[in-house]
């Protein structure tokens, strides 16, 4: 075919497109090189050149299997294992992924195939430099891995609330995704500036790490101390590939017990280091940047659960708090129950004891223009016969009854208005419209501010009082007037005699006028100074066995010889024994019945004086027919001071002393008065004396 014209063409255009072939396989990226059958290199390309860092010319003919050092996971590659020679002539394919072992190391995809061309065998080579995409997948395997652990422990994180327990959890998930022997952790003191070893633990092998657990127990680690007080102070995640190059508390246990990598990262909460987790490695641990980026993730999921640790611990602490300020609330409401209670018992024993007061207590309100009446006590009721009810809440004007004297209204009004205590007397209807003399004391109640809100009256019936006072009254002027008579008439007399001379008879007469109301003045005065005596306690009787007939007639005798009455003394039924009495104060007392019976039976007529007897008692009675007493003053006779208002008695003189001395005199000897009586037709007034055997049950009464 040589030398024709055709051939020529030919061989130009095979050679052209050989040049472009070669020129198109010197620009592909993976490296092609042709190897003979005695393995020598008969064609590369660009890249394999750029692939070995050498000229193209050097490497033609040389040994493939020197020119290539390859090596698989077991070393270096036999002879005959190599992808040049390894398919020589078998027709075969072969592809894998070496070590190419120069430097730099690279990793190299190699697809052998064994091709024949011009009758000889030849295998070509291609080769693809792998090293960064492998490093790309097997980070990203390692990312994905670390992403996972992320996620477990964020996982954990979410449902664990214990501490603790998500701490040993992450120093489970960490060391075991990075290949880490054994972990543990490391808490802030109260101050947090040193850190202490803590519970959670993770040991492959817990008798590697024992010694190095047992020192860092016995530790307390200030900043910068060791590699957890260095992760303290600088607050990011710390890496050491050998701890045995450092110089650390606890180099020399690693050194003795074969402890190499370490590395530790802090959980921060709230820009305060809460923890350090620190792990080993019975190897040396090449920096590992990806673990170095998640230890940072892992610490903030570590940290939520801190956060909610707080957030439970606060919410337990304001819990606790709540409920010791419920206990606290609880136990003072108790006490201010009890005090309650107490106060409301001493209110109704004051209740009761205003209750029992004989005086009348009202409350009313003056805070309302209506005034109605708050309080009503039971010595009110009595005191005006309105019952509580009726009164409550009514107007407090209704105390005066209905038809109150405007006077005494404006006046009380106006006192009112001052706002400051009072007394006042007053006659006050009842509710049945009978007047009842009062002294009411007005109290005016304040409120805080100063305001008088309520007025307290206490009204203490002085009906008694008025009653003593205007017998008082009447009695001084009584008395004035009945010492003033006597006395002018004596005088009278004696300047009669002074005057001039008299026959004897009217000396006589006048003298005599003298005399009686000399007596009448001794008596009144007597009486007088004998009241006085028994008012104050201080009257003592001489007792002594007297005959009474025997003094009865003495009496009787000391006012006979009156023209006017006759005294006669009734005869003794039956004879009777000596009493023990005061014959002195029993002569008194006759003395002022007969003096009565006489002076009241002022048209004369007979008096009668008896004694009679029952067993233990003595009678003695004095019976007149004179003027007698209304039946409705009889009971009051005694009383002193009283004496029967009508017009017969009223022309007779008297202090109305008298019949209280008897009364007095009688029940001083332990006897009774008593009276019978007729208007117009007499009086019979009597008191028995104790006689005999039954009288000496008194004895020491009258010692
Ligand atoms: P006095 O005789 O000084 O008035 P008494 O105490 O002796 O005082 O008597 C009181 C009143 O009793 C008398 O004022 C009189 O009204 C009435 N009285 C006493 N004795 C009699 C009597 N025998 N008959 C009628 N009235 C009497």
């Amino acid at each position: 075919m040589t030398g024709e014209p055709d051939d020529v063409d030919l061989v130009d255009s095979l050679r052209t497109t050989l040049g472009r072939l070669e020129v198109a396989l010197d620009a592909v990226a993976e490296a092609i090189v042709w190897v003979d059958e005695d393995g020598r290199v008969s064609w590369c390309n660009n890249a394999f050149d750029a692939l070995l860092d050498r000229m193209r010319l050097e490497n033609l003919s040389m040994d493939i299997v020197e020119l290539l050092p390859l090596a698989d996971d077991d070393g270096p590659l036999q002879r005959d294992q190599h992808p040049g020679l390894r398919v020589m002539g078998t027709g075969a394919h072969h592809t894998a992924t070496y070590h190419l072992l120069l430097e730099p190391r690279r990793l190299v995809e190699v697809q052998a195939s064994s091709v024949r061309a011009h009758d000889a065998t030849q295998t070509i080579l291609l080769l693809r430099d792998v090293t960064e995409r492998v490093r790309a997948e097997q980070e990203a395997r390692h990312r994905a891995a670390y992403v996972e652990m992320l996620h477990e422990v964020a996982a954990h994180a979410n449902e664990g609330n214990d501490v603790s327990e998500v701490l040993r959890h992450t120093l489970d998930c960490v060391a075991r995704n990075g290949h880490w022997g054994f972990a543990q952790v490391w808490l802030p003191d109260a101050r947090g500036d040193h850190l202490l070893l803590s519970d959670p633990v993770y040991a492959s092998d817990a008798e590697a790490f024992a010694s190095l657990r047992a020192v860092s127990l016995s530790l307390r680690l200030g900043e910068g101390q060791g590699l957890p007080g260095r992760v303290l102070q600088a607050g990011t995640p710390l890496w050491v590939a050998d701890v045995n190059q450092s110089s650390g508390v606890r180099t020399r246990i690693a050194k003795v017990h074969g402890v190499h990598g370490a590395f530790a990262f802090p959980v921060h909460v709230r820009g305060r280091v809460r923890a350090v987790l620190e792990f080993f490695s019975a190897s040396v641990m090449p920096r590992d940047e990806v673990l170095l980026s998640v230890a940072k993730d892992v610490g903030d999921q570590v940290a939520r659960v801190f956060e909610r640790a707080d957030a439970d611990q606060a919410l337990r602490d304001a819990n606790d708090e709540l409920e010791g300020r419920v206990l606290a609330r609880t136990a003072e409401l108790g006490e201010s129950l009890a005090l309650l209670e107490a106060e409301r018992e001493t209110l109704r024993l004051r209740e009761r004891a205003i209750d029992a007061s004989t005086e009348g207590i009202v409350l009313f309100d003056v805070t309302n223009a209506l005034q109605p009446i708050q309080y009503v006590n039971a010595g009110y009721e009595a005191m005006f016969g309105w019952s509580r009810d009726e009164l409550l809440g009514q107007p407090a004007s209704m105390l005066l009854g209905n038809e109150p004297d405007p006077r005494s209204f404006e006046h009380l009004a106006r006192a009112l208005a001052k706002g400051h205590a009072f007394k006042v007397d007053g006659e006050v209807p009842r509710r049945d419209g009978s007047p009842i003399w009062v002294r009411a004391s007005f109290t005016p109640l304040h409120e805080p501010g100063g305001a008088v809100t309520a007025w307290l009256v206490v009204d203490s019936d002085i009906t008694r009082q008025r009653e003593v006072d205007r017998l008082k009254n009447e009695l001084v002027s009584t008395v004035s007037h009945e010492l003033r008579t006597p006395l002018g008439s004596m005088c009278g007399f004696a300047e009669l005699l002074l005057a001039r001379e008299h026959p004897p008879e009217r000396q006589r007469k006048f003298l005599k006028i003298i005399l009686e109301e000399g007596r009448r003045l001794g008596n009144l005065v007597n009486d007088f100074l004998d009241i006085q005596r028994i008012e104050s306690g201080r009257q003592s009787y001489a007792m002594e066995l007297t005959e009474l007939p025997a003094l009865v007639q003495e009496a009787a005798a000391s006012f006979g010889g009156l023209e006017s009455h006759t005294i006669r003394v009734a005869a003794l039924p039956a004879p009777i024994a000596p009493i023990r009495f005061d014959p002195a104060r029993i002569r008194q007392v006759l003395a002022n019945l007969l003096s009565n019976a006489i002076k009241f039976s002022p048209e004369g007529g007979e008096v009668c004086v008896a004694i009679s007897s029952r067993p233990g008692w003595a009678r003695v009675s004095v019976t007149d027919h004179g003027i007698g007493i209304p039946y409705e003053a009889q009971a009051r006779l005694f009383t002193r001071f009283y004496r029967v208002d009508n017009g017969a008695t009223r022309k007779i003189g008297g202090t109305g002393l008298g019949l209280a001395l008897v009364k007095a005199l009688v029940e001083g000897h332990g006897g009774q008065v008593g009276i019978e009586s007729q208007p117009g037709a007499g009086s019979t007034f009597w008191f028995d004396l104790a006689s005999g055997e039954d009288a000496e049950e008194f004895p020491d009464l009258f010692a």
